[in-house]
């Protein structure tokens, strides 16, 4: 029971990396805010957690939306009293590149990608004082950490999130606030790699992206989600500002 105790917020919650972290950190004693855009996938995740014997709820947020976000932070004070952990973790892929990028897709993934995310620190982060402390994570993604123009608004916006989680973890130190930033490789999720603006047909990418990297084969979600417990747990107690590649050994190369 490594989270006993702690309330959790995570944002993309509804499938993917976020519902298979609700799962992993609800049975490590978490209580949970499912928050998405998509309500109807963020009550299946939450009953999933609560038919296991676990507490969720879930809360329809657009992370784009500020006052979406006040009253996911507001629904977890009036469910739990408290917030101890807040996982930036919804995204989209995002155009392609440069020359087929519009100002719409560009404003919309960065909205979506990082201004959400500090937003929602911003909000997050009194809550967590009021209580002594807290984790910040931050979904990147390998692709942040080196040059991938065929999704050059992704790239540009998990890398900023690297860059965000080091500057709020030096701001953050002393009030026992840490944060750091997942950073995983290709997984095969719901629509999200899929809609990646890739060429070749979805075998091609795949076969691609599998011979690029000494472990050659994609992610899965519990990977991401164990990763991310890691981060939020007391094991990573002496750990912030890092941004962790799970990934394969894709940025290795
Ligand atoms: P996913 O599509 O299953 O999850 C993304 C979630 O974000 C969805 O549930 C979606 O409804 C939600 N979302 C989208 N827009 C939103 C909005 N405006 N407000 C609230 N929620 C919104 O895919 P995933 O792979 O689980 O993605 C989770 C995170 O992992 C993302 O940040 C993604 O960029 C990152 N990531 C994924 C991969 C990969 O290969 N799948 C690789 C690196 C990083």
């Amino acid at each position: 029971m490594k989270l006993k105790g702690q309330v959790a917020i995570i944002t993309g919650g509804a499938g993917g990396i976020g519902r298979a972290s609700a799962i992993l950190f609800a049975g490590e004693g978490a209580r949970l805010v499912i928050a998405d855009i998509n309500p109807e996938g963020a009550a299946e995740t939450a009953d999933l957690v609560n038919d296991s014997g676990g507490e969720a709820i879930p809360v329809r947020t657009d992370v784009t939306v500020l006052s979406d976000l006040e009253k996911m932070v507001a629904a977890t004070r009036e469910k739990y009293g408290r917030l101890d952990i807040l996982f930036n973790n919804a995204g989209i892929a995002g155009p392609g590149l440069l020359e087929d990028t519009s100002e719409a897709d560009y404003d919309l993934t960065l909205a979506i990608n990082l201004k959400a995310a500090v937003f929602g620190c911003k909000l997050a982060i009194p809550e967590m004082k009021r209580t002594g402390g807290g984790c910040i994570l931050f979904t990147s993604s390998g692709l942040g950490m080196r040059a991938f123009p065929q999704a050059l608004a992704y790239s540009l916006s998990k890398a900023a999130l690297i860059q965000l989680t080091r500057s709020l973890a030096v701001q953050l130190g002393s009030d026992n606030i840490r944060v750091n930033a997942l950073c995983p490789g290709p997984v095969d999720t719901t629509d999200l790699f899929q809609n990646m603006p890739l060429t070749g047909t979805a075998e091609d990418i795949a076969a691609r992206i599998n011979t690029e990297r000494p472990v050659p084969r994609f992610g899965t979600t519990e990977e991401m989600a164990r990763a991310a417990l890691f981060l939020i747990s007391p094991e990573s107690a002496y750990i912030t500002g890092v941004a962790l590649p799970v990934d394969g050994g894709g940025v290795a190369c």
